[in-house]
């Protein structure tokens, strides 16, 4: 698509000059005889850049760029007279990202214009690379879940928003049951198919505050703000009940079922993350210990 360009002069005469130029030069073209028409067409036009005399009734050029630079993402280019009052700086400081003296040529005006375009998409090639660059940093690989990294950052945050706002808090412990045996019948890889789909059915049963983590290896971690350890359980057994029913397929037709024994506890108030943590695991061990395939739950008594 043709990127959007803003004329704004109060001289009808440059800008029907102006407007046919850029027009030939392949892109869509608005106009606007004044500061006050320009922002209306802003409002409903994703304008990419804004070419702008300065000396215009009304709102003049300058305000005109800090009105613009502050509510919307647009460029400004303005242009303006040598003989004007106006200084370079000035216009950049309202953050205008050129500057074109007249007389005007058309064909300085059309490389400024196509080198704030380049350096726009520049700009938000970058931002969307940062973007993707943090998303991977928090990212498990195989299971798409958050990694444990990122786990210890939001239980950090958790617990403080549980610790200052009295709001319940609540963290499961996942593991696979036999899991080195389902490896070694099947194959490495067959077993990560199992991580990959247990992944999913665990989002699959969390509501949307909950969040989901590979913990490391066969071992996940949910943690559940704004949740007692009752509401917690009650999810766990949503997740084991899920695993329970899924059926894997890792070769020759035979169908398998893979379990999982989950631990549940409630942050305990004023308490260290690290036995936090330590109890969402030692329940999970009590859940392998009742046999697997279940879900154990310890409370704030048994707190280190
Ligand atoms: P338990 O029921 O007591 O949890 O038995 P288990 O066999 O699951 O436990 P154990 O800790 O003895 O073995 C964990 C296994 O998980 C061994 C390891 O090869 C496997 N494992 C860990 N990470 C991965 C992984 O990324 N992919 C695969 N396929 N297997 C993994
Ligand atoms: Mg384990
Ligand atoms: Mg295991």
């Amino acid at each position: 698509m043709n990127p959007n360009i803003l004329i704004i002069d109060d001289d009808a005469n440059i800008r029907k000059t102006m407007h046919e130029f850029i027009e030939l030069a392949g892109f869509s073209v608005f106009t606007a005889s004044s500061g006050e028409e320009a922002l209306e067409l802003l409002k409903t036009n994703n304008i990419s850049v804004a070419i702008t005399d300065i000396v215009m009734p009304g709102i003049d050029g300058l305000e005109l760029t800090g009105l613009i630079k502050k509510n919307y993402d647009t460029d400004v280019i303005i242009i303006t007279g040598y003989s004007d009052k106006y200084s370079y700086k000035e216009a950049i400081s309202k953050g205008a990202s050129d500057i074109i003296f007249k007389p005007m040529h058309f064909e300085e005006l059309l490389l400024r214009l196509k080198r704030v375009l380049k350096e726009k998409q520049l700009r938000k090639d970058r931002t969307k690379m940062l973007k993707k660059l943090e998303e991977l940093a928090i990212t498990d690989e195989l299971t798409q879940l958050y990694n444990s990294r990122h786990f210890y950052k939001q239980l950090d945050m958790e617990a403080y928003r549980s610790k200052r706002y009295k709001h319940p808090l609540s963290l499961l412990f996942l593991d696979v049951d036999h899991f080195k045996q389902y490896n070694d019948a099947y194959g490495h890889l067959q077993g990560d198919k199992v991580l990959i789909r247990l992944g999913r059915i665990i989002k699959s049963c969390l509501r949307t505050m909950d969040s989901a983590y590979r913990y490391g290896g066969e071992e996940f971690t949910v943690i559940l703000p704004e949740t007692e350890g009752k509401e917690a359980a009650i999810v766990a057994a949503r997740i084991r009940a899920s695993m329970e029913a899924e059926k894997f397929t890792p070769g020759s037709g035979k169908i398998v079922n893979v379990t999982i024994s989950i631990g549940v506890t409630e942050y305990c108030p004023d308490e260290r993350i690290s036995s936090f943590v330590q109890r969402a695991d030692k329940a999970m061990y009590i859940a392998k210990q009742k046999g697997r395939n279940k879900v154990a739950s310890l409370n704030c008594e048994f707190r280190d």
